[in-house]
């Protein structure tokens, strides 16, 4: 038979994730390359969860979600950011953020469009993109000052006739890089200026370090109209195998997603809403807690990277540190990535994968943090008694 998969989802075979987490089980390496927690989240979440599945909440919640999810998110963006949405017209329960993501561009560009995204970017943006049959165009985030930032003329220079939306996520997954006042103040002032619209990623909204604070580019003038706002539950409340997430914007944007996302699951998990609902609303000192470990932990990964020689960018938010490869005599990420489960033991994810050309990103590679503080001293231990260098 020949290729059964459509032209435009060629490229996108096996995420670098399925890839190196098989290799992180066939070599019993630790593995420090997919992004999710070792610890489960807070309990009074769980039992919430398992109260609704045997209270009999088994059936489909109506299609924007589940009223007190909706009203417990409306009520979170208010009192967290000062921003007022609507929970009956302007709240939208989704599958995690990348069925929100996914949804979002979907109804929002189409064929002949052009989508701005910093590059590097979380994978699941680009085949949205290239199922929407729109044009991803990259501005590549760059080290500057020990933290990954873009250039904002190379950002205006992106922007053609064609450029209908830019994506921004920030925190930003894998650089760790929060984009400040100004920085969000360059992207919002260009989005007025064009006429465009902004799709945010806000997963990481909590999980950020050093007193470095997480500002919603929709609270920026003139935006609040023309930004979707997209969160989720998964990494708040360490809960990622639960997929409930959310939209955040006017009235008419949201009834647009909400027509494409009716298509593409109709309604997220009941139970799971329940929960969620009652995390944002009561359980606000757990993800404090939450964060504040993962910065610890965030530091101890760093101090052990950089003992064995890795040149590494400290993030200010998020699960991840970048790593440059080239003081250890390494250039390619995705062959070092792929050896050393092998020769060390360990498990991370070459970051030219989350590139529009690898060849700008060839150098990085990906570590997570959120693990339990002796699997992070295993990793390092194994990474010093075998130097990858
Ligand atoms: C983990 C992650 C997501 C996925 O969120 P879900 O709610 O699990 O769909 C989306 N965006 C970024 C940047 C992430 O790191």
């Amino acid at each position: 038979m020949s290729e059964p998969l459509v032209g435009r989802m060629r490229g996108f075979g096996t995420t670098i994730f399925a890839e190196m987490s098989a290799l992180a089980a066939a070599t019993g390496a630790i593995n420090l390359g997919q992004g999710f927690p070792d610890e489960d989240g807070p309990r009074g979440v769980l039992r919430r969860a398992v109260e609704a599945i045997e209270g009999g909440r088994n059936q489909y919640p109506p299609g924007p979600g589940l009223p007190v999810l909706r009203e417990a998110v409306a009520a979170q963006r208010l009192a967290r950011y000062g921003q007022s949405y609507d929970p009956e017209t302007e709240v939208l329960v989704t599958v995690g953020a990348t069925e929100a993501v996914a949804a979002a561009i979907l109804a929002l560009v189409g064929p002949g469009d052009e989508v701005i995204a910093f590059e590097p970017f979380y994978d699941s943006y680009a085949a949205s993109v290239a199922l929407s049959g729109a044009t991803l165009c990259p501005v590549t985030l760059r080290p500057e000052g020990g933290r990954f930032t873009f250039d904002p003329d190379e950002l205006r220079r992106a922007v053609t006739p064609r450029t209908r939306a830019i994506l921004v996520n920030s925190p930003h997954n894998p650089c760790g890089t929060v984009f400040t006042r100004q920085e969000l103040a360059a992207i919002a002032e260009l989005c007025v200026d064009r006429g465009l619209l902004a799709i945010t990623d806000e997963v990481y909204e909590y999980l950020v370090f050093d007193g470095v604070e997480h500002l919603p580019l929709a609270s920026f003038p003139g935006m609040r109209e023309r930004t979707v706002t997209i969160s989720s539950a998964g990494k708040t409340f360490s809960v990622t195998g639960w997929k409930t997430g959310w939209v955040c914007a006017p009235a008419p944007l949201v009834a647009a997603v909400r027509t494409v996302k009716q298509f593409l699951t109709y309604v997220g998990a009941g139970p799971w809403q329940e929960a969620v609902a009652h995390g944002l609303a009561h359980e606000t000192a757990w993800v404090e807690e939450l964060r504040r470990s993962l910065q610890a932990k965030r530091d101890r990964l760093i101090e052990g990277l950089e003992s064995v020689g890795f040149q590494v960018f400290r993030p200010e938010g998020t699960y991840f540190v970048q790593a440059d490869l080239r003081p250890l005599g390494h250039d390619d990420g995705l062959a070092f990535a792929r050896a050393l489960p092998e020769r060390t033991g360990v498990v991370c994810v070459p970051t030219q994968v989350f590139y529009a050309d690898p060849a700008r990103g060839r150098h990085y590679v990906r570590f997570a943090f959120c693990k339990r503080a002796e699997v992070i001293d295993a990793a390092v231990a194994r990474l010093k008694g075998s130097p990858p260098g």
